[in-house]
């Protein structure tokens, strides 16, 4: 019998987070639940007590990020899979926004995760083996009017991550990003905004902001994403032993991580001939 693997999920107590906490758990391996809200996680692990460990924790605290490591190393000796999932959402035009709020949002989905994944290297250095998994988005690629600091803490996301996992890899230990398209969890009625709509911004994230607004008569267009179907997915991936370093999930992650690849290849060929000349002329 294979041994069982220890993973850390955080934001475990909804959506995503959840629903792989539930699927890893019903394969037989040990789960840390970790998030504020603990009845929901508490009534999983009463399905589990052996394998499982429920964690009380705001990622955004630095003394509760310390305790949730210890607390996961007391209870099962490891972390091999560390899953970074906590992440708030947040919407609304560049200009509209609070600065307090839109800080919150990189706290959470950006400072909190590398804060974490600096606490769990040390012992998985130390035992040559883990895997730290950095939840992003197919925002983390591709940005729209209305999502720029979501999809800004994601591209911050995503650019340590691919550091990381050069840094790590010849350690022995792995990192990788999912990148999900929308998934119906109810991110949506947790969506963040802040300060007033301007008119001038109508046309562009005002639109996305009122479809936000509209998500029950629209989910299924908005929300392709089944989070069950994904949890299952992300396990046999990360169980896998993936080559890959970037999980995508969702018909529309796919669609709309493709075009910003053809975008990308478009303005790469528009600097070919200009590029080049701006390097010194070294005689
Ligand atoms: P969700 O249902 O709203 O769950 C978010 C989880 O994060 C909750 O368990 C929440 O728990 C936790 N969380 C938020 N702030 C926290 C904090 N300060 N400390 C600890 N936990 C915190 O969202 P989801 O849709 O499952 O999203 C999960 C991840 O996938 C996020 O990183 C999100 O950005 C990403 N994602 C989601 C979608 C989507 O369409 N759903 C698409 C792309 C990427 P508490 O409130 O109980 O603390």
């Amino acid at each position: 019998m294979k041994t069982a693997s220890t993973w850390l999920i955080t934001g475990a107590s909804s959506g995503l987070g959840y629903d792989l906490a539930e699927y890893v758990l019903s394969q037989g391996h040990e789960v840390v639940l970790a998030a504020r809200t603990e009845s929901v996680m508490h009534d999983l692990a009463a399905r589990y007590p052996a394998t499982s460990l429920v964690v009380a924790v705001d990622v955004a605290d630095p003394t509760q990020r310390q305790n949730l490591i210890d607390r996961t190393h007391e209870r099962f000796g490891k972390i091999d899979y560390l899953v970074n999932n906590a992440g708030i959402d947040f919407l609304g035009a560049i200009e509209e926004q609070h600065e307090a709020d839109y800080r919150k949002v990189f706290e959470v989905n950006f400072f909190a995760a590398v804060a974490l994944l600096r606490l769990a290297l040390p012992a998985m250095r130390a035992r040559r083996s883990g895997m730290i998994v950095n939840v992003s988005s197919m925002d983390g690629i591709a940005s729209l009017p209305g999502n720029a600091f979501y999809s800004a803490s994601k591209f911050a996301l995503e650019g340590l991550t691919e550091s990381l996992w050069q840094e790590i890899e010849p350690t022995g230990l792995k990192a990788v990003l999912v990148e999900p398209g929308s998934f119906l969890t109810g991110i949506d009625a947790r969506t963040h905004f802040s300060g007033e709509l301007l008119p001038d911004y109508d046309a562009t994230s005002g639109s996305f902001f009122r479809a936000m607004q509209n998500v029950a008569e629209l989910s299924d267009v908005m929300f392709p994403g089944d989070p069950k179907r994904a949890a299952r997915v992300i396990f046999e991936q990360l169980t896998g032993d993936p080559s890959v370093h970037r999980i995508i999930l969702g018909s529309d992650a796919m669609a709309r991580i493709g075009a910003k690849i053809d975008d990308l290849q478009g303005d790469y060929d528009a600097s070919r001939l200009i590029a080049n000349t701006t390097d010194f002329v070294r005689v």
